[in-house]
């Protein structure tokens, strides 16, 4: 940490200004404590590091299990000397005692208070909810960045995403998903947006790289982007990971795998309608393969017509029976993952899959089991082919309130 209080209560910022003679000479005169846990605290200053203040060994505070390295404090030293540069008046880390909590920077843009979290180390869930709804309770809105060095990219448009990863997913103002990350090394925000997950831990996305000289606030506050999946790679990917699925590890006990046989069907035969990209998808953490192949089996394949209400109902049963997995996203506020089914209901009537009549949906053709594998993999080529225009329109459209 970089802010202590001496005796008198006055903050002492680390990175203003001061050389390491006079620190050194300050740290004789001047006894530091944190303003968290208000325990004296140690100034280091070396020639190696960055100085900083850090707790006695065996310290209970929550800032000393949570040691910053060099290249937290220096990214949150860059991102303050940016946020100064732009006219605004960042505070290092300010310390709000009405909920315990210190944010890496605080800052007021545009008449609304921001708490800027820079996240290195990997923290728990419910340590980041707790935060997170801690400054939304204050009204104030939390920005959490993850590292640049922990993303994980697959090539040019995929990413794979922890849990933990998926933590920081908050929504901007023009209604896009994304994930704010900053590189200290190359001094660039890099906005990873267009989520669209493909399995629980794979995902199309797109990448924003902004070097700091080129980006303006809303890069960070409230970024736009443009961007689209292409049908065919999502229809490649999706062929494959249908394809893949019975060959994974523990397939024979997998017990949505077993449903799927009970049912006839397996992974590779299921129809083209089972297994499309909806905006609202983050918010469910089951691939969509396997929810959508739920709504399949439990009405769509059966019923004829049937209702949206029913639909969503046996969403929630199977939510309820751990079949099909929230995700919880703690930036992400007044959404439902009901709201990524109506979506693909939605979707599924304008691919005229199905019909909407009367309030109720119906089946434009029924579904027939006996088709031959090749049968199916033409369908669906056909079914991309003229339809996969209409398939990536559903994510580039903000979801349905
Ligand atoms: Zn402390």
């Amino acid at each position: 940490m970089l802010v202590a209080h001496t005796n008198e209560g006055e903050r002492v910022n680390l990175a203003e200004n001061q050389d390491l003679l006079t620190l050194k000479r300050l740290r004789k005169q001047t006894k530091f404590f944190c303003p968290e846990c208000s325990e004296e605290v140690i100034m280091k200053v070396g020639t190696k590091r960055i100085p900083h203040y850090s707790h006695n060994k065996g310290s209970s505070c929550t800032e000393s299990y949570e040691r910053e390295s060099e290249y937290h404090s220096t990214s949150k030293l860059i991102l303050l000397n940016w946020l100064k540069e732009k006219g605004l008046n960042p505070v290092l880390e300010p310390y709000y005692p009405d909920i315990a909590q210190r944010p890496d920077i605080g800052v007021r843009y545009k008449g609304i208070d921001y708490a800027i979290e820079f996240q290195c180390s990997i923290i728990s869930e419910e340590l980041f909810a707790k935060r997170s709804r801690s400054y939304f309770q204050s009204g104030i809105i939390p920005i959490w960045i993850l590292a640049g060095k922990n993303i994980s990219r697959i090539g040019n448009n995929k990413i794979s995403l922890s849990g933990f990863h998926y933590l920081f997913l908050r929504k901007t103002d023009s209604d896009n998903w994304v994930i704010p990350s900053f590189c200290p090394i190359t001094k660039s925000f890099i906005n990873i947006h267009h989520i669209v997950p493909i399995t629980v831990k794979n995902a199309f996305s797109t990448y924003q790289i902004k070097p700091l000289n080129k980006a303006d606030l809303s890069t960070l506050f409230c970024p736009k982007f443009h961007g689209q999946i292409s049908k065919y790679e999502w229809y490649k990917e999706l062929r494959k990971t249908k394809d893949f699925l019975p060959q994974t590890r523990g397939a024979f006990k997998n017990k949505f795998l077993r449903e799927l046989y009970t049912h006839s069907l397996s992974p590779i035969y299921l129809p083209p309608e089972v297994g499309l990209p909806v905006f609202q998808a983050p918010l469910i953490e089951t691939s969509p393969i396997q929810w959508q192949s739920y709504l399949f089996m439990d009405v769509l394949k059966e019923e004829n017509p049937f209702s949206l209400e029913k639909v969503i109902s046996c969403f929630h049963k199977r939510v309820y029976k751990n079949d099909i997995k929230i995700r919880r996203l703690p930036l992400v506020c007044g959404t439902d993952a009901s709201f990524a089914v109506k979506e693909y209901l939605n979707l599924l009537v304008n691919l005229k899959v199905l019909a909407k009549e009367g309030g109720l949906y119906k089946r434009s053709s029924p579904y027939s089991i006996h088709e031959s594998q090749s049968w199916l993999l033409r369908k669906e080529e056909a079914f991309y082919h003229e339809k996969g225009m209409l398939i990536m329109e559903g994510i580039k459209q903000p979801g349905i309130n």
